[in-house]
């Protein structure tokens, strides 16, 4: 076998997205005093930059670590161990947050879903109304569940939680969402948001960022578990000064500098109008095909990702491996629950809508070599549908 692969490597995970040649260009050069001026010029844009992301005017914090390590922050700052949380299982990452909300030693409730559709508002609704004591201490959500591709309401999970007129913190994981569809941590006045660089902000993976509420961070700085690396105060400083009480990701901040940049420039309705355009463009690929898409709710559909089923009996893994190795693309594969029962385009970050149809096109191209059971005509249909709305 020729081990030669002649040109790009097609990256249609969703997560780790396509790096800009701006954002690879802004990485490449010599580190700097992490205690000097520039590093705290450049720490004060980010944060700066990153807030319209968020929606949000407040608190926002910048880790070094993969977006897990925010979802670590958000426990550690504002609950101790017993604290009960509620946690919708939307998919296999609600189910690894609530597995670490467990090695907290939290008290979980949790609320079933199919994994075909995002978090049910009214249920959220019904068991914080039963709470009367107020034990539960916070309601985690996850945005967009990369696993499934169901988008969950937020601000209707915040009008449910006012409805019933319970304080629990209202925490989310945007790490899939950010950059992709618009964001309003201050308007649903969530108190917790958790982010990743690696996804819609196109920036490499290692950084995570949280946006923080005055109420969670009253909350943290009266109580919260022990905690040290992940407490949120050297945060608060950063935001006044830009500077971080450890050697900070440099040259990952200037890629996330370039990164932010670039999303103003597009301007982001543009860049959430595009997004939308090309999960609309997918789906009518999976239609095309006569595959059935994991979510079942159309209101719940995803922006940046599309996890699209098999028929039974074929092996979505078998069909991402054909693609591999013989059109050298990437796909997102199945999770958990979903394993092998689906494969996951990726449409988020820097995207153009020919590397759409492309990758689309290697699906298809898959879909025949594999041998799964299909329909011709997804990338026409797509090709018909970004032909008139791009
Ligand atoms: N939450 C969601 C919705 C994700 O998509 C991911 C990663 O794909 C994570 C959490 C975990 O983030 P990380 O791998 O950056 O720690």
């Amino acid at each position: 076998m020729n081990a030669f692969v002649p040109g790009r490597h097609v990256l249609q995970t969703p997560g780790p997205t396509n790096l800009p040649e701006r954002v690879l260009r802004a990485m490449d050069r010599n580190a700097i005093n992490h205690r000097g001026p520039e590093f705290g010029r450049l720490g004060l844009s980010v944060i700066g930059k990153l807030r319209p992301v968020f929606g949000t005017e407040g608190l926002v914090g910048i880790y070094p670590s993969s977006g897990t390590g925010a979802w670590e922050a958000a426990f550690a700052n504002t609950l101790r161990e017993g604290e009960r949380i509620l946690i919708s299982r939307t998919g296999q990452f609600a189910h690894l947050w609530e597995e670490m909300a467990r090695r907290f030693g939290l008290d979980v409730v949790a609320l079933e879903t199919d994994w075909r559709r995002g978090a049910d508002p009214a249920a959220i609704g019904e068991m914080l109304a039963e709470d009367r004591e107020h034990r539960i201490k916070a309601v985690c959500v996850v945005h967009s569940e990369t696993s499934t591709s169901c988008l969950s309401d937020i601000g209707a999970v915040r009008a449910a939680i006012d409805a019933a007129a319970h304080p629990a913190l209202l925490m989310v994981d945007a790490i899939s969402s950010l950059g992709c569809i618009a964001y309003r941590h201050d308007a649903w006045r969530v108190d917790v948001t958790v982010a990743g660089s690696q996804k819609g902000l196109m920036t490499p993976p290692g950084l995570a960022f949280t946006a923080v509420s005055e109420k969670a961070l009253a909350a943290a700085r009266a109580g919260g578990a022990r905690r040290s690396y992940w407490d949120w105060e050297p945060l608060v400083r950063a935001n006044e000064t830009g500077f971080f009480p450890y050697t900070p990701a440099i040259n990952l901040l200037w890629a996330l500098e370039a990164a932010l940049e670039q999303l103003a420039e597009e301007g982001l309705d543009a860049v959430y109008a595009r997004h939308q355009r090309y999960a609309e463009a997918t789906r009518r690929a999976a239609a095309g095909w006569g595959l059935e898409l994991q979510c079942q709710d159309p209101a719940a559909y995803a922006p940046g990702v599309t996890a699209i089923r098999v028929p039974e009996g074929h092996s979505a893994d078998r069909l991402r491996a054909v693609i591999l190795e013989r059109f050298d693309m990437s796909l997102g594969n199945g999770l958990g629950r979903v394993e092998d029962r689906v494969f996951r385009i990726g449409h988020m970050g820097d995207l153009g809508v020919l590397q759409l149809t492309g990758a689309l096109t290697g699906v298809e191209m898959g879909l025949a070599a594999a041998g799964i059971p299909r329909q011709p005509g997804g990338v026409l249909a797509a090709m018909r549908f970004l032909t008139q709305a791009s």
